[in-house]
């Protein structure tokens, strides 16, 4: 493709996508298509002839949109939403055009300075704006704290267990010198609750620690008091607790583990407290919603994700360390031709996850941050907040509906009043009907269906149209079953 070629299709490109978004509520929320249905219509065979723009954008939208969950659409209600906004795209676009790959602060051949700088300012910006403590913040004079973007919540969970798995094996092996260390592993035990996310149960597995899943109280929160006896009879067992991954807005229902709580108990028994808020962070940055935080000065890390709640594309999630230097020690591996003469007065945020190669992500934040300002982004949570008390409303209004979680943010948990296979037909029901997308979570051992807001413009017309056709099928159900 020449530059001016580019240039056409580029804007042709724009244009598409300005007309997807603007048009996609006339298209199925999710797709009506069969597992492997790409495979009779693509080539076996890739083409050794090239071909032109027209001819893949045309198969673009004949093969592929058939197949696409249209996420932004405004009846999509599933997950947690996809961040997404036209400044957030630019910044993409950018960011994709210098194509660089920005691990290190600089050196000889690769990397990049300005994305260091830009995701070290960013991270102070966001944390400032969200309330962090000013211990955890990257610019904060002399302090020892920092923030990184990783790509994902389930990465943050991971290298937060990684680095409390190093700081206790460090303790233990000068404690134990003469003790093998599979052993020192073999005794660590991590706790969460049941509503932490599985992505805390796949780190335990793969940093093979053991993990132990703990009752929540009647509002799906993890309290102290669990905690406390779980850590006292496993150290009677002979265990060694050393971690603790608390949640801010869990997946399935978005309650808030009791850090007030939880934290003087890590700080007692000198564990690592997580605060996992992958959903929940961004509101934060509305003070109304701190007070739930109360208790993150006693944390050692903290992740939440732009890229779900605050209009960021996919991928940006944003973490916190109280102590850089304990979550680098676990990860530093310094081969000669990654070393550069500015390694004592720079960060090399290579040092500060898994892979080496990272994306210019930071773009998208200055982008969003600066065109929708505090104000517009605070707007924009508290609209969702208010459309998913409306919807709480709604559904109470009507006998055939109960409500199962506290809504405090965006997020809805209702049933049919009856059993888990009335919930599961109609949840089938609605789905296969292409006119609404929503996904279950078991609650107390319940089937609930979830019910959060995800577009930008989310309006109340949309709320209603949505409570109008979950209403309809919940008649039929209980029409089908009386039948
Ligand atoms: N943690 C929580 C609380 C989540 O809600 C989710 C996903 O919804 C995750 C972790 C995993 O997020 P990611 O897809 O960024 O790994």
């Amino acid at each position: 493709m020449s530059r001016d070629e580019f240039r056409q299709y580029g804007k042709e490109t724009v244009d598409y996508i300005v007309d997807y978004l603007e048009n996609i509520q006339k298209r199925r929320v999710v797709p009506a298509i069969e597992p492997g249905y790409l495979k009779d219509l693509i080539p076996s065979e890739a083409p050794n002839a090239p071909e032109s723009f027209e001819s893949v954008m045309e198969d673009f939208e004949k093969l592929i949109m058939p197949g696409i969950t249209h996420w932004q659409h405004p009846r999509f209600h599933a997950y947690f939403p996809a961040g997404n906004s036209f400044p957030s795209i630019i910044a993409d676009m950018l960011s994709d055009a210098i194509g660089c790959v920005g691990f290190s602060w600089v050196s000889v051949k690769a990397a990049c300075p300005a994305m260091t700088e830009l995701e070290l300012i960013m991270l102070d910006w966001f944390g400032k704006m969200i309330g962090l403590p000013a211990e955890f913040l990257p610019l904060t004079e002399n302090g020892k704290g920092g923030g990184v973007i990783q790509s994902s919540a389930s990465e943050c969970n991971f290298v937060t267990l990684l680095a409390a798995r190093f700081e206790i094996m460090k303790e233990l092996r000068q404690r134990f010198p003469f003790v093998e260390e599979g052993l020192l592993l073999s005794k660590l035990i991590a706790y969460c609750s049941k509503e932490a996310h599985s992505s805390v149960e796949k780190a335990c597995m793969i940093g093979m620690v053991k993990l132990r899943i703990l009752e929540t109280d009647s509002k799906f929160r993890l309290r102290g008091e669990t905690l406390r006896n779980a850590i006292q009879e496993d150290r009677n067992l002979g265990l060694i607790p050393f971690f603790v991954s608390t949640t801010l807005g869990t997946t399935s229902c978005c309650s808030f583990d009791v850090l007030s709580e939880i934290g003087p108990i890590c700080k007692e028994n000198e564990l690592w407290l997580h605060v996992d808020a992958a959903y929940s962070g961004s509101a934060f940055i509305c003070p109304e919603f701190r007070p739930l935080m109360n208790g993150i000065e006693y944390a050692m890390s903290f992740n939440t994700n732009p890229n779900k709640w605050l209009l960021i594309n996919f991928d940006c999630s944003t973490m916190w360390v109280r102590d850089r230097f304990k979550l680098t020690q676990a990860l530093v591996v310094d081969p000669l031709y990654l070393q550069h003469s500015w390694m004592d007065k720079s960060i090399d945020y290579r040092h500060w996850g898994i892979p080496l190669s990272r994306r210019f992500r930071s773009l998208k934040l200055w982008f969003v941050i600066r065109m929708y300002g505090i104000d517009g982004l605070q707007k924009y949570i508290r609209e969702h907040v208010r459309l998913a008390k409306k919807m709480e409303a709604m559904l109470r209004g009507d006998a055939k509906f109960e409500i199962v979680n506290e809504v405090i943010m965006g997020l809805v948990c209702f049933r049919m009043k009856g059993d888990d296979e009335t919930n599961q037909t109609l949840l089938t029901r609605l789905n296969a009907s292409g006119r609404i997308h929503m996904v279950p979570a078991s609650l107390g051992d319940r089937f609930v269906i979830r019910f959060c807001v995800c577009a930008e413009n989310a309006t109340d017309k949309d709320i209603e149209v949505a409570y109008e056709i979950i209403s309809q099928a919940a008649q039929h159900v209980l029409h089908d079953s009386v039948k």
